[in-house]
């Protein structure tokens, strides 16, 4: 079985991460992805204090309908902060040496993971998927790569991947440009303008209904 897990804030998720969680699953033939919202991210305080239940419940009403796409709420459950190896770990003690793990992730996070806990074991327990996204294209060389992990690294030109020591790789992957943020869809919201099509319709009610990301007094 070939499974990816997604992490994230999802502060609140959005179509840049559905569309282009769509276009990994396809591309990399995944059975499921599934998405993991953070509980307290350990790289950034959540804005608007969305408790996790919440950013999670709107994970649920965002990929409800799509049979490849799942929940899962690992991180809100584990006391403290998230950290990605935890994460990693976990699904590969449940699902055992056979399951095929992707974890997928912009590159704007990618190129933060020498600030990660225990970054240099995250690539012995599974392959990478890094995505572009508006503002962080596809490299055309092979120096994209933290320096804090380079060396650990083989660039292999033809498959658009970086192959470690030991059996697992980073392939670097482009998605449709969508250029849509959850930092733009907080600012647009405390500004009292539209968010739709921005994101499902079903997150956009919910977040109507909660009124989050209103600045105070509105
Ligand atoms: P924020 O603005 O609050 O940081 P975000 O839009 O970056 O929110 P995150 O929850 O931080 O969303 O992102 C989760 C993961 O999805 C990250 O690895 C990020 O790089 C990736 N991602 C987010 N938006 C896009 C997008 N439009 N296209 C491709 N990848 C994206
Ligand atoms: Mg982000």
């Amino acid at each position: 079985m070939r499974i990816g897990i997604f992490g994230g804030t999802f502060n609140p998720i959005h179509l840049g991460h559905l569309r282009a969680a769509e276009e990994i699953r396809e591309r990399f033939d995944l059975e499921r992805v599934i998405f993991i919202a953070a509980a307290v991210p350990p790289h950034k305080e959540v804005e608007g204090g969305i408790p996790g239940e919440h950013r999670m419940e709107m994970v649920r009403l965002a990929i409800s309908g799509n049979p490849h796409f799942s929940p899962s709420d690992i991180e809100l459950k584990r006391p403290g902060k998230s950290y990605s190896i935890g994460t990693i770990q976990f699904f590969r003690e449940k699902y055992g040496p056979d399951l095929e793990m992707f974890f997928i992730l912009g590159m704007d996070a990618f190129l933060e993971i020498g600030t990660w806990k225990s970054f240099q074991e995250l690539f012995s327990l599974c392959h990478f998927i890094v995505m572009t996204r508006p503002g962080f294209d596809k490299p055309s060389s092979a120096t994209i790569l933290p320096p804090e992990i380079a060396d650990a690294f083989v660039y292999d030109e033809g498959g658009d991947r970086f192959i470690h020591r030991n059996e697992y790789s980073i392939y670097l992957q482009g998605v449709t440009f969508l250029d849509i943020s959850s930092t733009k869809i907080r600012e647009e919201v405390s500004k009292g303008r539209s968010i739709r099509y921005l994101l499902p319709r079903e997150v956009e009610r919910y977040i109507k209904r909660h009124h989050f990301y209103k600045t105070k007094g509105d």
